[in-house]
C-alpha cells in the first residue's frame, strides 16, 4: 500500500472542503466509510489515493421516515443496521432480504450503505494489477474478454468492458424506484437509482453518475406499501453463503383482489454493470392474472438481447428460470428474511 494522507472531519461541508481543495499534482483524494472495498483495493495497489477523507464522523446514519410516506436512509448507516431496522422490515422486507444476502454479518455490520452503491466490480483481472483492464488502466484493453468469464455480464456489456456490478442491496433499490441525494462544494442533488450506475460503453473505469467530490448523503425509498405483501429476492451463487450473485432477481408485485396484477417491479442483479430493470418487461405483467406462462414471457422480455461470453452462457437459461421462480415465490407472498419472528 502506498502512503496517504488522512484526515476526518466532522461535517459534511470540511469533508467536502478537504476532497476539492486536496492538490490535484499529489494524485486522487477520496472519501472512506466502512472500508471493506477501497481498504482492499488499496492493499491490492488497484487504488493508491494520495488523501483518505474519512467521513465517519459526519451526521449521516439516521434512518427516518419521509413526508412524502417514504424512507431516508443515511449514507453511513451500516448495511445491518438498515437491514434490520423495523421500519425497513416492516415496509421494505425486499430491502431487508437482499442486504442479508449479502456479504457475511461482519462485513454487514462496517459497510454503510452510501460505500455499498460504489462498491467496484469483482471482475478478477480488475484485481490483478498485472492484466490488461479498461476499467483500472484505459485503453489497457480487457483481460475478461476471450477469457474467464463465468462472473460477466450478459447484458448491456461493451467492446471494452464486460463486468458486473455486485451489490446485492442496489438491486433491491433499482425495484423499489430509490432515488440517491448526494452533495457537492456546488449544491445538492437527487440522482434516481435507474441512472446512478451506468453501463460501460467506452469509459468503463466509470462506475456511475456521480461527478468527482461528490459525497452521498441519503438514498431515499418512495413509499411501497402496496408492494411489501407479494416480494422476494433470490440470490444465485456458487456458494450458499459468502459469495458474490451470479443471477439475483429482485420482483416486487401488487396484486388486486380479482388476482390481477396492477404493478410489477423487476430487477436483475450479477448480468450487467448495473442493475437491471426493464420497465417493458414489468408492463407485460400488468392488468394480467398471476401466472406461470405470464412471468415467462417477461422473464423473455427482461432478458431481451442477452447474450454469453462463453464461461457465462449458462447465465441466460439460469436468469430466466430464476425470474419465473422468484415472480412465483412473490405471488405467494413475501418470505419473511431470515431470523425474522
Ligand atoms: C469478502 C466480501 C464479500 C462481499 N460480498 C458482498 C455481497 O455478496 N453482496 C454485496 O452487495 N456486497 C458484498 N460485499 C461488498 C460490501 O457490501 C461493500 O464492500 C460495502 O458495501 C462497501 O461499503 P463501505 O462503507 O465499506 O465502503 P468503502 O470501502 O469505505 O468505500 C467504497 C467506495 O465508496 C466511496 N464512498 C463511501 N461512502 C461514500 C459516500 N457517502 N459518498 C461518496 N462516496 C462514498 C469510497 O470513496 C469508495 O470509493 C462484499 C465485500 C467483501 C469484502
Ligand atoms: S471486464 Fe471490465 S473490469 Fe474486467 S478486465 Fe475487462 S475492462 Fe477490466
Amino acid at each position: 500500500m502506498t502512503p496517504f494522507a488522512y484526515d476526518a472531519p466532522a461535517d459534511a461541508s470540511s469533508a467536502l472542503a478537504a476532497l476539492h481543495d486536496a492538490p490535484a499534482a499529489l494524485g486522487p483524494a477520496m472519501f472512506i466509510a466502512g472500508g471493506t472495498n477501497l481498504l482492499d483495493l488499496m492493499k491490492e495497489n488497484v487504488l493508491r489515493p494520495a488523501r483518505l477523507v474519512d467521513i465517519n464522523a459526519l451526521p449521516l446514519y439516521d434512518i427516518e421516515p419521509t413526508p412524502a410516506g417514504g424512507l431516508r436512509l443515511g449514507a453511513l448507516a451500516r448495511n445491518a443496521d438498515t437491514a434490520w431496522h423495523p421500519l425497513v422490515r416492516a415496509h421494505y422486507p425486499l430491502l431487508s432480504t437482499a442486504i442479508l444476502a449479502g456479504a457475511s454479518p461482519q462485513i454487514r455490520n462496517m459497510a454503510s450503505n452510501g460505500g455499498n452503491l460504489l462498491q467496484r466490480t469483482r471482475c478478477h483481472y480488475f484485481y490483478d494489477t498485472a492484466a490488461p483492464c479498461n476499467k483500472r488502466l484505459p485503453g489497457s484493453g480487457c483481460s475478461a474478454i476471450g477469457g474467464l468469464t463465468r462472473q460477466h455480464a450478459i447484458l448491456g456489456a461493451s467492446p471494452h468492458c464486460i463486468a458486473t456490478h455486485p451489490s446485492d442491496m442496489c438491486v433491491a433499490l433499482a425495484a423499489l424506484g430509490a432515488s440517491v441525494h448526494v452533495q457537492s462544494v456546488q449544491g445538492s442533488r437527487t440522482v434516481p437509482m435507474a441512472s446512478f450506475h451506468r453501463l460501460p460503453e467506452d469509459r468503463p473505469e466509470q462506475d456511475h453518475t456521480l461527478a468527482p467530490g461528490e459525497l452521498i448523503t441519503h438514498i431515499e425509498l418512495p413509499p411501497a406499501d402496496h408492494l411489501r405483501g407479494h416480494s422476494a429476492y433470490l440470490k444465485l451463487r456458487d456458494r450458499a453463503s459468502y459469495a458474490f450473485a451470479l443471477v439475483s432477481v429482485a420482483a416486487a408485485l401488487d396484486i388486486g383482489p380479482d388476482g390481477h396484477v396492477r404493478e410489477a417491479r423487476l430487477a436483475l442483479g450479477g448480468v450487467a454493470h448495473k442493475p437491471w430493470r426493464q420497465p417493458d418487461a414489468e408492463a407485460l405483467l400488468v392488468g394480467q392474472p398471476v401466472d406461470d406462462a405470464r412471468f415467462a414471457q417477461a422473464a423473455d422480455a427482461l432478458l431481451h438481447g442477452a447474450q454469453g461470453q462463453g464461461d457465462n452462457d449458462f447465465k441466460i437459461p439460469l436468469a430466466r428460470r430464476a425470474i419465473v421462480r422468484t415472480l412465483q415465490r412473490a405471488a405467494r407472498g413475501t418470505p419473511q428474511p431470515l431470523g425474522a419472528a
